[in-house]
């Protein structure tokens, strides 16, 4: 990982007995952003910090296992406190994102805190906001940078099992369980040593992805349902309606990876998932090989992410913004035939 000795002295010099320290995740906090602050704030709370971590809103049921819950607080429903903490903390860690849009309504006051600030994240284009940043697209996962940035503090020897199995989910999850190019060697080699900490893979997997709810699958089911094969473009559209999530009964992370379903097409090389969030629609787009959904994303709905994996929003009805999505395909018909044709 790309981590000098500057930014470890750096770091290290920020640390006092007293330091207090708030580690914050972007919003929606997915199994990487959970998992690598629950194991960045185990170890550093047993260096004797005083460690807290800050999401902007709730995580999914399926990550409700992971311990140090009591150490988190939620900025949409403890906004004074939270707002409080972010303008007192001395070091603000910043985990899973590299921009501040990302932290939701956290962005301003995040922005505003003069705390020392710290990035550990792996998407592309980061953003100047921090005086550190830790920065590396190639790695799998927050969580394997999380790893890397103890071992060149030498802090894993405070890495425990409950610790490990957290670091482990966002490894596991983020590589889509080591299938993802992400997936290197060293990704391997780290969760080689998580498992030697003793992590229950099985058990990790089981209390992950065992876990659907009836909501889920029914609105799996209209999901997909509503796929839209476009061919000519190598590309499917899915999408979920408000009546859908209405009828359905609809829970927080009920649509985690139906992007998916449209990926796992023969011959599609680009996914579209839309579905109305709060008060816009929420977008996720998957691609299979070279095809940068990042700069897609970027470019056509405010968002980003990674080259295979990115997400952004659209205001549009979500019939329009289905039909803008049709409208943008022609501009990429030849890359994304030339992708499938390989
Ligand atoms: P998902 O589709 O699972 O929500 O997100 C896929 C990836 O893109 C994740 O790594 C996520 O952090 C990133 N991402 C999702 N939504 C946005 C967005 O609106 N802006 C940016 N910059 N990244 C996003
Ligand atoms: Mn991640």
């Amino acid at each position: 990982m790309q981590l000098s000795e500057n930014q470890i002295s750096s770091f290290k010099s920020w640390l006092k007995p007293q330091t207090s320290i708030l580690i914050t995740n972007h919003q929606n906090p997915d199994g990487d952003a959970v998992g690598s602050a629950t194991a960045l704030c185990g170890v550093l709370q047993k260096l004797g910090y005083q460690v807290q971590m800050l999401m902007p809103n709730d995580y999914a049921e399926n990550l409700k296992w992971m311990t140090l819950a009591d150490s988190v607080r939620f900025y949409d429903s403890d906004t004074f406190l939270a707002a409080a903490e972010i303008a007192d903390s001395d070091i603000i860690i910043h985990l899973d994102y590299n921009s501040l849009k990302r932290s939701g309504a956290m962005e301003e006051a995040l922005g505003s805190s003069p705390a020392k600030k710290i990035v550990i994240d792996h998407h592309q284009q980061p953003e100047d906001f921090a005086d550190i940043l830790v920065s590396d697209t190639s790695m799998s996962s927050t969580c394997e940078m999380v790893y890397h940035f103890l071992e060149a503090l030498n802090w894993t020897e405070y890495l425990d099992k409950n610790l490990a199995e957290a670091l482990y989910t966002g490894i596991a999850t983020d590589t889509g369980n080591f299938r993802y190019s992400s997936t290197a060697a060293a990704t391997h080699r780290v969760a080689a040593h998580l498992l030697a900490l003793g992590v229950e893979s099985q058990k990790v997997a089981s209390r992950v992805y065992d876990s659907n709810t009836s909501s889920r699958f029914k609105l799996l089911g209209r999901a997909l349902a509503s796929m839209e094969v476009l061919a000519q473009y190598h590309a499917a559209i899915i999408s979920l309606s408000e009546k859908d999530l209405q009828e359905c009964g609809f829970n927080k992370g009920d649509t985690e990876g139906f992007v998916n379903y449209g990926l796992s097409l023969k011959g599609i090389e680009l996914s579209a998932f839309v579905c109305p969030r709060e008060d816009t629609l929420k977008m996720s787009f998957r691609s299979k090989t070279t095809f940068d959904v990042n700069t897609f994303a970027r470019k056509h709905f405010d968002g980003g992410g990674h080259r295979n994996a990115a997400g952004g929003s659209s205001d549009l009805s979500l019939e329009n913004t289905i039909k803008k999505i049709k409208e943008i395909l022609p501009k990429y018909a030849e890359e994304l035939k030339e992708l499938a044709d390989a």
